[in-house]
């Protein structure tokens, strides 16, 4: 059997109709940047998440430095976050001249432990980071509370959780700010790049709105540094029909995630675990297993593709790697040793499933 690590083909075929006829609503209009398209799309994510401002921008990379900008992030200014995340976590707080400062993961979810943010907090601490990782909350409340009490902001990263709900509210909408990502693979995927910045403050986000376009308010009137980070109105259209079936394809998910976990339920392996305080999108399906390179040639010669999110921790990362700093997270470093993520969308065929768990199980023997 030949599997695919996701297969966007098939949602395609499943909507091509409405798809077509909206990218052709688009080159017909010749509106190719921001307008109608972007800002219908943009009141329809704000309705489905209930959050007051819904900013389209470029990507989810930009809509993280839009966020920190728009809370004047300065060089020298420190960053809690995770160090089992994107690059781009990170990576948008260096470029700002700021520092990440990361904090351990916890053992079951692998998102930030907060338990241990405290710890890392100092004079120069500015904000928090918590990251939604593979479709489940962060844990929010003690992550809140703690900035409460310090007065920091907290700015989510969503990206790989669009629909995910915290305790009943979806996530994106609990913090400070909210970002996500459109890439074409995440959950709510475009033809392209593309990005979105919530927020429930009204000032907020029409610093937002301005950082995103040029630092401008009204054309060519400049009143801040800013970003092109504009949304293609093809992007927004084809987000738009998307949208509608965004339940479905997360519900369908977490179905294939069932039929995951009760093929694997004797299996040698860790599967995801899932906080009673979190929905659980799947963004990715990831395992734990000790002998990981060796099951990926194994399912690998079995036509099955498995992918590792994320083998090195971002302290490790050459572009990180800060000499001033050391940093003693050994619950990300075992998770990145160990973790493989499976094939997970929504029309994967419990056959196919069934297939994989089987051929794990061969590998990994039974508990
Ligand atoms: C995908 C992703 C991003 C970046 O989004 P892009 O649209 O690719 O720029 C940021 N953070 C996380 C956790 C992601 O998974």
């Amino acid at each position: 059997m030949k599997i695919n690590m996701v297969d966007l083909k098939k949602q395609y075929a499943s909507i091509k109709d409405e798809i077509d006829a909206a990218i052709k609503d688009v080159v017909e209009s010749t509106q190719f940047i921001m307008g109608r398209k972007v800002s219908d799309f943009e009141s329809g994510c704000a309705d489905y998440l209930g959050v007051k401002h819904a900013i389209a921008c470029a990507s989810g990379t930009d809509a993280l430095q839009i966020a920190m900008m728009a809370l004047d992030i300065k060089p020298g200014d420190e960053i809690i976050t995770t160090p089992f995340t994107f690059v781009a976590t990170a990576e948008t707080i260096a470029l700002l001249g700021a520092v990440p400062v990361y904090v351990d993961i916890l053992n079951d979810a692998y998102t930030i432990d907060p338990a241990k943010i405290e710890a890392a907090i100092t004079a120069k601490t500015k904000a928090i980071i918590p990251v939604h990782l593979y479709g489940q909350a962060a844990d929010m409340d003690p992550i809140l509370e703690i900035a409460k009490k310090h007065k920091l902001y907290v700015i989510e990263d969503a990206a790989q959780a669009f629909g995910t709900e915290y305790k009943g509210k979806k996530v994106g909408t609990l913090g400070t700010i909210g970002a996500t990502s459109f890439f074409p693979s995440k959950n709510l995927g475009a033809y392209g790049d593309a990005g979105m910045v919530f927020t429930q403050d009204d000032q907020l986000a029409e610093k937002i709105r301005m950082i995103a376009a040029h630092g401008s308010k009204e054309r060519y009137v400049h009143e801040m540094l800013g970003l092109n980070s504009r949304m293609d109105a093809l992007q927004a259209a084809i987000l738009g029909v998307k949208l509608k079936y965004i339940d479905k394809w997360n519900k369908a998910r977490a179905n294939n995630a069932h039929i995951y976990r009760e093929n694997l339920k004797d299996a040698n392996v860790i599967t995801p675990f899932n906080a009673e305080y979190s929905t659980h999108i799947y963004h990715q399906f990831s395992i734990r297993v000790k002998d990981r390179k060796g099951l990926q040639e194994f399912l690998s010669a079995k036509g099955i593709p498995t992918a590792v999110h994320y083998p090195i921790p971002l302290h490790q990362q050459p572009a990180f790697v800060d000499e001033a700093r050391s940093f003693n997270l050994p619950v990300a470093e075992t998770v990145a040793k160990e973790i493989i993520s499976l094939p997970m969308y929504p029309e994967l065929t419990a056959e196919e499933i069934e297939y994989i768990a089987s051929a794990i199980t061969e590998f990994v023997g039974k508990k």
